[in-house]
């Protein structure tokens, strides 16, 4: 069993993408190393290891401590902060390369929508601008997103930036949940 229902997200959003013969192009390869933000409780580190296999690797990054899943590396932090993403950065070259970057980074809700959607969005530019420095040329995303302003614009991005680019509501999400998953493929480098 995995520790969260968002495990099962990750799964159906592995498969999301498909060749122009209809064939499945996975996210997570195996030998994938993968870069989690908001990894806690773990659902998708323990999806993504399985996934990566034994020649993988994973790194989760959360503000909230969790318990160790065998497998990944785990650096408790809050992503936003300067010190925290020059951790990551100093993790980098034992870590060898980034080949899929995945964000299910969600703010703490306060209840007031403008500013919920609005630290929604930071999370996942932040998580993007990320992505743009750390991954390799064929790389991967999967993010969280919030719909809003910026949404599009992210999209849009993302659409310059990778060859295929999909946005998604997993049929794991709660149908209330305005929550929206990106997910792109090859990545072509930073305009
Ligand atoms: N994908 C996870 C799983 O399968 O178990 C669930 C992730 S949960 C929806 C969102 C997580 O994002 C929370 O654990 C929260 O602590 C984390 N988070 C939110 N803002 C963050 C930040 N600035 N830096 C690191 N983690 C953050």
């Amino acid at each position: 069993g995995y520790r969260s229902r968002a495990a099962y997200k990750l799964l159906e959003l592995q498969g999301m993408l498909h060749d122009k013969a209809g064939k499945v192009r996975p996210l997570i390869k195996p030998g994938a190393h993968v870069v989690e933000l908001g990894a806690a409780p773990g659902g998708w580190t323990q999806v993504a290891v399985n996934l990566a296999g034994p020649e993988g690797r994973v790194l989760g990054v959360d503000l909230l401590e969790m318990d160790p899943v065998p497998g990944a590396e785990i650096l408790q932090g809050d992503f936003l902060d300067q010190a925290v993403l020059d951790e990551i950065r100093a993790r980098l070259p034992d870590f060898g390369r980034v080949d899929v970057v995945l964000s299910d980074m969600a703010p703490n809700m306060t209840g007031y929508k403008s500013a919920d959607q609005g630290r929604g969005e930071l999370l996942a530019e932040c998580a993007f601008e990320f992505a743009e420095e750390a991954l390799v040329i064929g790389g991967g995303i999967c993010f969280k997103m919030f719909q809003g302003p910026g949404f599009d614009e992210l999209v849009r991005r993302a659409r310059l930036e990778f060859t295929q680019v999909k946005t998604v509501k997993p049929e794991a999400s709660r149908s209330r949940s305005p929550e929206l998953y990106l997910v792109g493929l090859d990545f072509k480098g930073a305009r």
